[in-house]
């Protein structure tokens, strides 16, 4: 078994993101489910929360009623949610997806007792609709779920290996951390997750592990404790 027995693996919605080419990246999606199916198979119980940047995201929805835009975010983070959901049957993983908005035909209802119990079941579990709530994202949402269910450790699959000093596109004397408290985060004025998930980890004294997706066996890397991104605790 991995360093971690149950992981909570944060996807943003960019992250399976076909771009010009339509909504979901069935191929990257793929690439990601076997390797959730590695480590299942190999003893760590896993739960996702996917966001949705690849369809709508509520802060970027102009003259909308902000509540309403967020609702349709949260809705489209079941549409991927759903689509990870059929990739992992596809290969054979038994996989439910979980929602905090009530929509009986599509998905079963979140509780943490249903996540835990399927968890326990070996089910993947997929955690559609973040948190249910507007005005919070899905990193929120995410860190929420891990105190909820117990998680070890939150995965923050991104498009970057880790947190840096500085933006490293911008500033060429940008280092990596490979560890870095919540406290130093905020203090830095580091953007590496929005600031209420950073607050909740620090209040919750929630793990995060940041690392680049490019690579999807970086989250099984991870799992196994390999050092390919930043951890950050209290
Ligand atoms: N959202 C929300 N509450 C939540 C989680 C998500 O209202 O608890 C909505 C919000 O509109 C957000 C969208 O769903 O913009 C997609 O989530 P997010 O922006 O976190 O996706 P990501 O950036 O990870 O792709």
């Amino acid at each position: 078994m991995g360093k971690y027995k149950r992981a909570l693996l944060k996807l943003s919605g960019e992250a399976i993101s076909a771009g010009e080419n339509g909504i979901i990246d069935f191929d990257m999606m793929t690439k990601i489910a076997e390797v959730i199916k590695k480590c299942v198979s190999e003893g760590t119980q896993i739960a996702v929360m996917i966001g949705a940047g690849n369809i709508w995201r509520g802060r970027q929805s102009g003259k909308m009623n902000r509540a309403r835009a967020d609702h349709m975010g949260m809705l489209a983070t079941t549409i991927n949610s759903l689509a990870l959901q059929d990739v992992l049957e596809s290969l054979g993983v038994d996989a439910v997806t979980m929602t905090s908005v009530e929509m009986e035909t599509f998905a079963d209802k979140y509780s943490s007792r249903n996540a835990v119990r399927a968890l326990n079941n070996n089910k993947v579990v997929i955690l559609g609709g973040g948190s249910g709530l507007p005005f919070f994202s899905t990193d929120t949402a995410a860190v929420l779920r891990a105190a909820e269910i117990e998680a070890d450790v939150v995965l923050m699959a991104k498009n970057i290996d880790g947190i840096y000093s500085a933006d490293p596109k911008k500033d060429l004397s940008a280092v990596k951390f490979d560890d870095i408290t919540y406290e130093e985060i905020i203090e830095r004025g580091l953007r590496a997750y929005d600031l209420t998930a950073t607050i909740f980890c620090m209040d919750n004294n929630i793990k995060t592990y940041a690392f680049a997706l490019k690579d999807p066996m970086n989250i099984y890397r991870a799992i196994n404790g390999e050092n390919v991104g930043t951890e950050t605790h209290n």
